[in-house]
């Protein structure tokens, strides 16, 4: 390591940050997803911007912001909202999305829209509420474990004005956290 020049400079060290994985309550495979080659998450030697520890799951997906530049953001800035603190500005996403029923002033919404890895979509689209709590994105519709779930089969059909519509990379599937309830939105290109 080059800590002797970060001395000779009057700069701290990066502080290894071990990868660490946070989980999201709203996108709970985050870490596993990858469709098409896009990783949500890819470990990468880093510094964040944000924190500026290094050895971190840098954010691969887009930050929604003023900035010209899109900033290199560790799993861990986005889970505890430091991302937000560090950029400073009141609508900063990580998504292309509305969170049906409920306003920017909710905790809930930030905690989607900022606390949130996102992910590839077509077009903006409406995040689902269930009873009040945000729905967690599980994945798209075109994957071969959806087949065997009835439930998923069936928000496919209800979101596709009854037709069966699987399999199609053009679902976006949601569960009800902590819940059985599923909900597909449609997100042709
Ligand atoms: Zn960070």
């Amino acid at each position: 390591m080059a800590g002797w020049l970060d001395r000779l400079l009057g700069r701290k060290p990066p502080v290894s940050q071990g990868f660490a994985r946070p989980h999201f309550r709203f996108f709970p495979g985050a870490y596993e997803f990858c469709a098409g080659g896009d990783d949500v998450f890819r470990a990468e030697a880093g510094p964040c911007d944000a924190c500026g520890m290094c050895d971190i799951h840098a954010y691969q997906g887009i930050v929604y912001t003023a900035r010209q530049e899109q900033p290199t953001v560790c799993a861990q800035c986005i889970a505890d909202g430091r991302l937000a603190t560090f950029l400073n500005e009141a609508h900063v996403s990580l998504h292309d999305a509305e969170v049906a029923e409920l306003d920017w002033r909710d905790p809930l919404v930030v905690d989607v829209q900022q606390r949130t890895p996102g992910f590839a979509t077509f077009n903006p689209f409406t995040w689902p509420v269930h009873d009040g709590l945000p729905m967690a994105f599980m994945g798209y519709g075109d994957e071969e474990r959806w087949k065997y779930v009835p439930d998923v089969l069936a928000a496919m059909r209800a979101a596709n004005e009854g037709k069966d519509c699987f399999p199609t990379p053009y679902a976006l599937i949601f569960k009800q956290v902590d819940g059985p309830a599923y909900r597909a939105v449609l997100d042709f290109d």
